[in-house]
């Protein structure tokens, strides 16, 4: 297989320091949604002035350059040791170059390893084959403030009076907006998995959080349940960094999975404002970065 560690360089590069179009999109509508003059405003212009600095400089969006977290979707003539063995070597080098902050520490004894690689978990890789030849590369930088403040429920909750339906969904789903309120750092996005087990509910609430800002539910009630929360969190009154305002969550991205009889998870993964994610595609010798 041939040796595709510096295209990883590149991808590690692009999705620490240039935040996707769509993204700085939604966070422009939420500087013009402020009231002028507010500390909410305030937040989100030191936000886009941050996002466009990094970019020019090629320097990591956010001082925590987060968990790299790997999807990749490889065809027949890739093999998945190899790809491990140069993700990690992208991480390394990566990290050398201070696209990242060495992130990865021991977790008993607090050693940073200064590299970003630890044990066989971090980064985390998540290897699926595909028919074809195609590689599809997705790196997402999880920010740890962020991910400290995902959840899960299990329904039905009584406290909150959320039961087994896509109304009690809603309830835990709000309720983990409000109790992140001041950390996190709102504006964030949403990643919601409806059942299967505690492990798979995280794993499903962070890819749904990879499916595009405009990609449309393909279950209507998904999609309408997906709207009602986004507009429903901005009633919150807890707005950018906590400052109060309008602009407390850009988008929510659902998506449901078969679940034991006995179980009704729900799992949700909070994704700060630097959402960092990119896509590095090759087929054949074409190698592309969305
Ligand atoms: S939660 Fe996000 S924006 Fe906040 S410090 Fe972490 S990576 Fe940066």
């Amino acid at each position: 297989m041939r040796d595709i560690t510096s295209e990883l360089v590149e991808l590690v590069r692009i999705t620490s320091t240039d935040l996707p179009k769509s993204i700085q999109e939604a966070l422009d509508k939420a500087r013009a949604v402020e009231t002028e003059g507010s500390a909410a405003q305030a937040a989100m212009v030191s936000i886009l002035e941050n996002v466009e600095m990094s970019r020019r400089n090629q320097t990591p969006i956010c001082q925590d350059t987060g968990t790299p977290l790997f999807f990749v979707k490889y065809g027949q003539s890739w093999e998945p040791g190899a790809l491990k063995t140069q993700i990690r070597a992208a991480i390394a080098e990566a990290t050398k170059r201070s696209y990242l902050r060495p992130n990865a520490v021991d977790s008993l004894h607090g050693k940073n390893t200064g590299n970003n690689l630890g044990d066989d978990n971090f980064p985390t890789i998540h290897l699926q084959e595909i028919p074809g030849d195609e590689l599809i590369v997705d790196l997402m930088l999880k920010g740890g403030g962020c991910e400290n403040v995902g959840r899960q429920y299990s329904l039905p909750d009584v406290g909150l009076g959320a039961d087994r339906d896509l109304e009690g969904v809603r309830k835990v789903v709000l309720d983990a907006v409000y109790q992140a309120q001041g950390q996190g750092c709102a504006p964030g996005f949403l990643g919601v998995a409806i059942g299967g087990d505690r492990g798979s509910g995280y794993l499903v609430s962070k890819e749904a959080l990879l499916a595009g800002l405009h990609t449309e539910n393909p279950d209507p009630e998904l999609a309408a349940l997906e709207q009602r929360i986004t507009e429903e969190a901005n009633t919150l009154g807890i707005g950018p960094m906590g400052f109060g305002g309008k602009s407390t969550v850009l988008g929510t991205k659902i998506r449901a999975s078969h679940r034991l009889p006995a179980s009704f998870f729900v799992t949700i993964s909070y994704m700060c404002w630097a959402y960092r994610h990119r896509t590095m595609t090759i087929e054949g010798t074409e190698v592309k970065y969305a």
